[in-house]
C-alpha cells in the first residue's frame, strides 16, 4: 500500500492542522483546520484539492476554517455526532469509519477534553489523529470530561501498535517535558526526550508526531499507574508554569 503523505500545516500561535494525501486515489482531507486560509494555501502550492474535513472536537481553534474550505472546495465535513460542528456533512461515532482512497481510517470515542472528542486510527497506516486528548508527554486540558474519561482515552490511544504515530493538534512537548521532569525528577528516559525537546526547539523544529511507544516511556499522564495519580498530575499541571 502506497503510504499516507501527511503534512503540517501551523497556524495561531502553536496549532498544527494536519493535510492527509493519498497519491493513488489524488484524495486530499485535513484535519481540524481551526483556520482556512493556510490550509488552502498548502494545498494549492501542492496541487491538491481538499475533498473533505475531519474535525475531532468542537473547539474554534479546530473547526473554524470548516466552513471557508467547504466553500472553497466543497469537500465534505466529518465531525463527531455528539458535538456542534460548523457545517457539518457526516456525524462520526464509535465504530464509524473514514475513507481516503483505500485508506480506512476507524473513530473511537475519546472523551475528557471534551465530551464528543473522536480520534481517528489508520491502523494498517499506523498512523492516529489525537486532536486535543494526547499531547507529546501530555494530555489535554479537561475542560467538559472527567478524570477517569480522559485516563481511559489515554490508556485507549496508547494501546495501540507501538510504532504507531500520534498526530497531536498542538506544539505542547517543551512545557509538558518541563512538567514531566518536574514531577519525575531524575527520570533518565523523560531527561533524555526534554534535551531532545529543547535542542528541537531552539532550532525551530517540531516536536510532533509522537509515537505510541514514546508516549509509554516518558508522557507521566499515561504512565500513571491509577486514576488517583493521574487526577492529582493533571490538577498539578494547570496551574503548573514553566
Ligand atoms: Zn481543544
Ligand atoms: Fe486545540
Amino acid at each position: 500500500m502506497v503510504m499516507l503523505q501527511i503534512v503540517p500545516v501551523p497556524a495561531f500561535s502553536d496549532n498544527y492542522l494536519w493535510l492527509v494525501h493519498d497519491q493513488e486515489s489524488g484524495e486530499t482531507a485535513v484535519v481540524d483546520p481551526g483556520d482556512a486560509q493556510p490550509v488552502l494555501e498548502e494545498a494549492a502550492k501542492r496541487g491538491w484539492t481538499i475533498g473533505q474535513v475531519w474535525n475531532t472536537h468542537w473547539h474554534p481553534d479546530h473547526t473554524g476554517g470548516n466552513l471557508t474550505i467547504r466553500k472553497a472546495t466543497g469537500a465534505r465535513i466529518s465531525g463527531p455526532a455528539a458535538e456542534n460542528i460548523p457545517g457539518r456533512d457526516v456525524a462520526l461515532s464509535e465504530g464509524d469509519e473514514v475513507r481516503l482512497g483505500s485508506h480506512v481510517g476507524r473513530v473511537v470515542e475519546v472523551p475528557g477534553h471534551t465530551l464528543g472528542h473522536i480520534a481517528l486510527i489508520f491502523d494498517d497506516e499506523r498512523v492516529a489523529f489525537v486532536g486535543d486528548t494526547l499531547f507529546a508527554m501530555g494530555c489535554g486540558r479537561l475542560f467538559e470530561g472527567t478524570p477517569e474519561q480522559m485516563y481511559r482515552s489515554l490508556q485507549l490511544l496508547t494501546g495501540l501498535a507501538e510504532d504507531t504515530r500520534l498526530y497531536c493538534a498542538h506544539e505542547y512537548t517543551l512545557s509538558n517535558a518541563l512538567f514531566a521532569a518536574h514531577e519525575l525528577p531524575g527520570d533518565a528516559p523523560i531527561e533524555h526526550r526534554l534535551a531532545e525537546v529543547k535542542r528541537l526547539r531552539e532550532e525551530g523544529k517540531m516536536t510532533v508526531p509522537t509515537t505510541v511507544a514514546k508516549e509509554r516511556e516518558t508522557n507521566p499522564f499515561v504512565r500513571a499507574t491509577n486514576m488517583d495519580e493521574f487526577a492529582r498530575l493533571r490538577k498539578a499541571k494547570d496551574s503548573f508554569r514553566s
